[in-house]
């Protein structure tokens, strides 16, 4: 294999149905995935797209045919099949998912036993054995065996997230949550389990339809104004829009306001540290300061990474961390599963506004306001990595870090970070501040001097 041959990208093997991923690809990364884990029990699930048992089953051929037995859930949130995982004891799990990109796409994630994504090096493995069609064939005798599993998955998730959350103080709330789940399997859970925590469910985009003709899979404000409308026309207390796997979730308050991901884990986070002193949290250098301001105040320890859930997941792993969190929805549950869950979050909100008396609106008007004003700017994917190092060298006397790009926090409590994307051939600029006004001026000062150091290259 040439080191250029690269399978999987930030989260998974991604690409178009039918063109990038076929099911004779498909079946291909069956049979590398099932040589890795040599003959094991493996779960397979999808989400709703239109290419999801296509392409499941060419995958369940492949791994079928390297031995492995695969215990096959259907349609289901991510975080579902990964809670499966770890609650039926299998030696990991597959989901075919493409998250939050449009209909056309999909692709396929790898889970390792504990329910977290696989590694960066497993993953290469995967792609070694692919690259190579180093495949471990079964004899006719010793084929893997396929087994139905779906109908209880869903069920014992929903189950599973109760336990974590004191249900008797959010039923006497009797809640009015709308649900958005993009007509994907984010409908097959949490809607039910708003009903068993005694709230009054009123669902949009609620029918499973993988052309996702209600809005795009990304819960971002443009695609969520029905939610919004919805929840101030019928007075509900709060709305939840996930994205396509339902690992993800989106918050509106009661005014139909729709507030991105840092704000909404800023109150999971407080709460959570309230109850768990000096604990330690997980989260990208993506995030917001309102994240490092609500950990200090509460005597909270941050680990900051790189940009990417699967490397949250496996440092809240290593340090032993119960929380974690993105600016993009994603927060990470510890006590329930290390990853990220858009069901487990609202329920945790809900609580949160259970035992605080306070609507969401209050509880986000409490917190420290930053303004985040975010641009692109044009880089070939061949230009990043000397782009990168010129950036170092131009920054170097300022407060930076460069766990992930670079970081740079100023006294005045506004930062900027620059980081190459990992799927688009562009870099992107992150800037924030106490003032709108402010933040403006950085993205505008910093994408001038990303672009004369470009011109130089
Ligand atoms: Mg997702």
């Amino acid at each position: 294999m040439s080191t250029t041959e690269k399978l999987f990208g930030t989260n998974g093997v991604r690409g178009l149905v039918n063109v990038d991923l076929t099911p004779d690809v498909a079946v291909k990364i069956g049979l590398a995935i099932g040589t890795f884990f040599d003959r094991k029990n493996l779960l397979l699930g999808h989400d709703a797209r239109t290419s999801g048992s296509m392409l499941a089953k060419a995958v369940m051929a492949g791994l079928t045919a390297t031995g492995c037995n695969v215990h096959f859930i259907g349609m289901a949130p991510t975080p579902s099949l990964q809670f499966a995982v770890k609650n039926h004891k299998m030696d990991g799990g597959v989901i075919i998912t493409a998250s939050h990109n449009p209909a056309e796409y999909n692709g396929i994630k790898v889970i390792w036993k504990d329910g977290i994504e696989t590694s960066h090096d497993q993953e290469v493995e995967i792609e070694r054995v692919y690259f190579d069609k180093s495949f471990s064939f079964a004899s006719w005798d010793k084929l893997g065996e396929v087994r139905e599993l779906s109908g209880i998955i869903n069920a014992e998730y929903i189950a599973a997230i109760k336990k974590q959350v004191d249900v008797e103080k959010i039923s006497k709330k009797r809640f009015h949550v709308v649900v958005d789940a993009a007509n994907s399997v984010g409908g097959l859970t949490t809607p039910h389990l708003m009903r068993e925590l005694g709230c009054k469910v009123t669902s949009i985009n609620a029918n499973i339809d993988g052309t996702f003709p209600g809005r795009q899979p990304e819960p971002c404000p443009e695609s969520l104004g029905e939610l919004s409308t919805t929840v101030k026309a019928i007075g509900a207390d709060i709305g939840v829009a996930f994205d396509g796997d339902a690992d993800r979730s989106i918050f509106v308050d009661e005014n139909g306001e729709i507030y991105m991901g840092d704000k909404t884990f800023a109150i999971v986070l407080k709460q959570f540290l309230l109850k768990n002193k000096c604990a330690t949290i997980v989260t990208p250098v993506s995030s917001s300061t309102l994240i490092k301001n609500i950990a200090d105040s509460y005597d909270g320890k941050i680990e900051w990474t790189k940009v990417g859930s699967v490397t949250v997941s496996h440092r809240m792993r290593e340090v032993n961390s119960k929380l974690g969190g993105e600016e993009n929805g994603g927060v990470f549950y510890g006590p329930h599963q290390a990853v990220r869950d858009g069901a487990m979050t609202t329920a945790l909100l809900l609580e949160i506004m259970a035992e605080t008396g306070k609507k969401l609106s209050e509880l986000v008007a409490e917190q420290p306001q930053y303004f985040i004003e975010k641009r692109k700017i044009k880089c070939p994917d061949e230009k990043k990595a000397i782009l990168q190092t010129r950036i170092y060298e131009q920054f170097k006397e300022e407060t930076i870090s460069t766990i992930d790009g670079v970081k740079m926090w100023f006294n005045d409590n506004s930062s900027i970070l620059i980081r190459a994307s990992g799927t688009e051939p562009v870099y992107r600029l992150y800037a924030e501040a106490k003032k709108k006004e402010k933040a403006l001026e950085l993205v505008e000062e910093y994408s001038l001097k990303l672009k004369e150091l470009l011109q130089k290259i």
